[in-house]
Order: structure tokens, then sequence, then C-alpha cells
């Protein structure tokens, strides 16, 4: 679908438009709950089916099916081709397509300049509050914090006070508008009319970019409230997980070192920073992206993780391992001890404790082996063949026939399993790409109704992300019973594996199957869950694809001994009649 406009500008429009403001420029659409709907416009119809979810950013009508996003909805009202919706969109919301016209980009260039303007003013204001007289206990708390009075001036750290309008009346003197304000994400309008300061009475850390422009902030409490850190929302310069903190400084020490050690957040990189280890960058909390790995890579293809021990951090790192090594990277693994960063670590242990960790990080191939380990019971068949089946994901991005031979001839021996069958589970794997559906339903005949345990479960991977590693620790893609159902989650899994963005309208940006966009669209529109039954739902769902995956399993196998007693095949039919019943033992 996406042709050759890349999939971050449409997310990047789709980020910027408004689909009910869309579409109720075309159709009347009456507010309906968290909702809107209307008579639906693709059938005919006396009562109103067809809803638009402005949260969701989709539109899906009960009545016909159709179903889909922003450009969907202008490609089947408006009989668009989809470079023509795209374009639309890109006017309207004022991105930029590769190849137009040099004066919007000027007019975009220009809006840039004015919000790394307005930013660095921000920043003189908030360093200032750091040194009134007033900020004693906010200097207090860096300093024992461990960070140097030189490291606070090199990396331009700042107080936002609790006054509700500080900042906006400074910028205000500067003669800077509230609507730039607003554009650089500084400020928020009040329900009564007016703005207010969006940081209050927090450390501010200026973000900065590879060539020291100021792209937004991020603000920590002093105390143990929550939340512990805010950031900047995404502005016309800011993308969460495109930049790499710390990079400005760091890039010449990563590029002598060739190796860049890569921590999570803004304390983790500016301890270690000042007390020598200059070739490391911050990824800012998240998993680290495909964008920040491509800068990283234009300094050296050597990386050491260190990252929390929590499960958070574990997640993050895991997920990271497989696009570094896509990308081809060597990495290597340091987890702290849970409830530790690195720079508690340095404060507690001194510097060369975190030095010689680095020194001695461990292989991805040791890191992830131990941490599913931790999850699956290795000496047990159905562990074992977890273990192997997740290891194997890994060792398959490796493009050299080289290494991923003795990555399976290790696994082979830590498992103790014969190698053969370690490469034979490795055929079966397709070319590591976008969207590997395994399963093999017949697409010819009528697809039978879905197990509505497989719509629900995908309707709740949908609103959490974190749900989809937990969920695919039980289940594989192949387990759901439905081509259509199986397809979704596999393109989930691989969308997060690469740290992608996966709302709903932009997921269908890689489903290019009608009847897989479809799904997302109606999954979205079913009731929500209240959060106490969630998590039984969540298990209820598991359990019931399970227990129907093991019934259909039996099926079929009733049906090959039945045809095996009729040939008369002896032997077949022991094996058959083994394996019957060790999937009633292993029961549902
Ligand atoms: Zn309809």
């Amino acid at each position: 679908m996406a042709g050759r406009i890349p999939e971050n500008i449409l997310e990047d429009i789709l980020g910027r438009i408004d689909i009910v403001e869309i579409i109720s420029g075309y159709i009347p659409l009456k507010k309906a709950g968290a909702n809107f709907k209307a008579n639906c416009p693709f059938h005919h119809e006396k009562t109103a089916s067809f809803m638009v979810s402005p949260e969701r950013q989709i539109y899906h009508c009960f009545g016909c099916g159709e179903s889909g996003n922003a450009f969907k909805f202008l490609m089947r009202h408006e009989r668009m081709e989809f470079p023509e919706a795209v374009e639309m969109l890109a006017k309207k919301t004022g991105v930029i397509l590769p190849d137009q016209d040099k004066p919007e980009l000027a007019r975009a260039a220009s809006l840039s300049n004015q919000l790394y303007k307005i930013n660095e003013l921000a920043v003189n204001y908030y360093e200032n509050n750091l040194y009134a007289a007033s900020a004693a206990a906010a200097i207090k708390y860096l300093l024992d914090r461990g960070v140097k009075p030189e490291t606070i001036k090199d990396f331009h750290l700042g107080l936002a006070t609790a006054s509700w309008e500080g900042l906006i009346n400074y910028l205000r003197s500067k003669n800077i508008s509230l609507a730039l304000m607003e554009q650089a994400g500084l400020v928020l309008p009040k329900d009564s009319g007016g703005y207010y300061d969006r940081f209050r009475n927090r450390i501010i850390f200026p973000i900065f970019d590879m060539r020291s422009r100021m792209l937004g902030f991020g603000a920590r409490v002093m105390d143990n409230s929550l939340p512990k850190y805010i950031n900047s929302p995404e502005t016309p310069i800011y993308t969460k997980g495109k930049n790499l903190f710390g990079l400005n400084l760091s890039k010449d020490f990563i590029r002598d070192a060739d190796c860049a050690v890569i921590v999570e957040g803004y304390l983790d990189f500016m301890i270690p920073y000042q007390e020598g280890v200059k070739n490391i960058v911050a990824s800012q909390g998240t998993a680290l992206t495909l964008e920040q790995i491509k800068l990283l890579k234009r300094y050296t293809y050597n990386v050491v993780m260190v990252y929390d021990g929590d499960t958070a951090g574990e997640i993050a790192t895991l997920r990271s391992l497989d696009i570094l090594i896509d990308e081809g990277i060597n990495v290597r693994v340091f987890p702290l001890p849970k409830g530790m960063d690195p720079d508690t670590l340095v404060r507690s242990k001194g510097i060369n404790a975190l030095k010689d960790k680095i020194e001695n990080a461990v292989s991805f191939f040791d890191y992830k082996l131990n941490v599913l380990k931790s999850r699956h019971n290795i000496k047990d068949a159905q562990g074992k063949a977890k273990i192997a089946s997740e290891m194997l994901l890994t060792i398959n991005k490796f493009d050299n026939a080289i290494l991923r031979g003795e990555y399976t001839k290790k696994l082979s021996e830590e498992m103790d399993v014969p190698e053969q069958h370690i490469l034979e589970e490795l055929h079966k794997l397709k070319p590591a790409v976008l969207a590997p559906v395994a399963q093999s339903i017949n697409l010819g005949v009528k697809l039978p109704e879905i197990n509505p345990a497989e719509k629900q479960l995908i309707k709740f991977m949908l609103e959490e992300v974190e749900l989809i590693d937990k969920v695919m620790q039980q289940l594989s893609p192949s387990d759901f019973s439905d081509a259509r159902t199986a397809k979704i989650v596999s393109v989930m899994h691989e969308l997060v594996l690469q740290g992608k963005n996966i709302e709903p309208s932009v997921l269908m940006n890689y489903l290019n199957e009608d009847e897989a966009s479809q799904l997302v669209c109606e999954t979205m529109f079913m009731p929500p869950l209240t959060d106490q039954g969630r998590e039984k739902a969540v298990n209820d769902c598991i359990l019931r694809i399970k227990v129907q995956r093991l019934k259909s399993r039996r099926e079929h196998l009733h049906i090959q001994i039945k045809s095996a007693q009729s040939l008369g095949d002896e032997d077949k039919l022991n094996s058959l009649i083994q394996e019957f019943h060790n999937l009633i033992k292993k029961g549902d």
C-alpha cells in the first residue's frame, strides 16, 4: 500500500490529522459515547451503523464491513488513488512529501528555526532559575545525585519553578507568540481559556540533537512523586525515538573507541560521562529504534547495552537486540542487577566498576539464552522447544551463514538437543521479513468464523503494547486458527520487535489485505472491558486459544488415525496413537 512514500511520512501525516474532521467534511457525524456515528456512505441504510473513533483514528461500518484509516476513507469515498489521498492529507497537515515544491520546504525550515530559537530562550530561562537563591534545594538535589557543578553547566540543566506562567511571561517579554510556544510544546491550553507552563517544579534536561540544536526537554521531579519524568511532546522538530541523547558530545569518543555504550536515561548518561566513560549515549527510556541505530552506525558497529535488570529493561533489551543484529551490529549486553542504574553503580562502586562491567559484557547469545532460561524450563521438552524457537528467531537474523552455523551449533550444545533438530527448525523459518504468516489455512475456501477469544486478544494487544511480548511468550502466530488473526498477530509482533508504532491506523499500512484491516477496525469497536476484569480476560483468551489449538490437533490426529486404520498401516497407527496419548496427557 505504501508504494514509494516512506512509512515514516505516512505515520507523520496520520499523526497530525483528525479523522473525525476529515470524514465530517463529507458526511454529518453525530457524537455517540467516545465515538461518532453516521448513516454509512458506502451502503444504503436507515439506522446509523457507521462508526468513527477519534482515539484510534479509524472508521468501521457494522452493516457492510467497510473500514480503514483516513487514507482509505478518501480512496473509497472520493475514489482517489492512494498517492492522491496521501498528497491531499500531506498538504492539509503541512507534511512535506519527498518530491514537493521548494516554497513549502522553506516555510517548514523557517518554522523549525523559530522553534529551535524558542527552545534556546527557554533554556536560558530554566538555567537562570537554577542559579537563583531560591533554588538551593534543586542544586542540592543534583549534587546529591552525584552531578558535578561543571556537568550542570555543560549540559545546561535548569529548573522549572512552581509558577504556572513563569515561562510564558518570560517568552512574552521576548515577543514570542503563544501559538509558537504551544507548537514548541512548552505551554498547554487551559479549559477556561489561556495557557499555562507545561513543566513545573522539575529539574530540566535540555535535549540536543547531533548538531547541538535544542529539540525539547525532559523534566524530572525532585522527590518520589509520579510521573518521574515528563518530556516534550512531539513537535515539528522533536520526534521521540529519532534522537540519541548525548551523541552530540560523545560521537568522537565513540568513533575513537569503535564502540558505543548504550544506557537508558539522562543521569545514566551524565554520571558515567563526567567520570570518564565518554563513548556513551542514552536511548531515553524506550527500546532502541531503527532510526537511533542508523545514527549510531555512522560511528561504530560495536555496541554494549547497559540496561536495567527489571522486566521492562529486559523487554527493551530483547527488542533492541533483534533490531541491532538486523542492522549488522555486533552487540553485547550487560544487564544490571534489579533496581540498579548505571549512575547508582558508578556512585556506589566507582567508575572502574562500570568499566569492568562493560569490558565483561556478555554476547547477545548468552544474554538472550539466560533470559529465556529464567522464563521457561530448559529441562522440559516444551520449554526446550520454546527456548529454541525464540533463539532461532534472533539467530536467523544473521546474514552470514558461518555465524548462523556457529550459533546453531552452540545452541544445540547448550540445550543438549541434536544439532540436526535445531537446523530443521531453523529451516522452517522463512527469511526474516515482515509478515511471515505460518498458518496453512486454505484461502480459497470460505473462512470459518473467527474464535472470539482471538479477536478479543488482538484488541487487548492493540490497546496495550506491553501485552504483545507477554502473549508471544505463550502463543505463536500459528496458534491462531484463522489466517487473518495469525497475520495480524505476526505483523504486530514484528513491528514491536522493530520498535515501531502499532497504532491501529498505522498497522493498516502493513496489512494489505482488506479482510485483516477490517478485522483490526472491528475489534477496536468492540465494547471495552474495565481494568479490573482485564488481566483475567487476557489469561482466559490465551487459555481458550490453547484449548482450541489442542482440540483441532486432536481432531486432525483422529482423522489420520482412522485413515491409518483403514489402510492397515500398523506402524503409522502406533505412532499416531502414541502422539494422541501424549496430547491428551498434556491435557486441556
Ligand atoms: Zn456500510
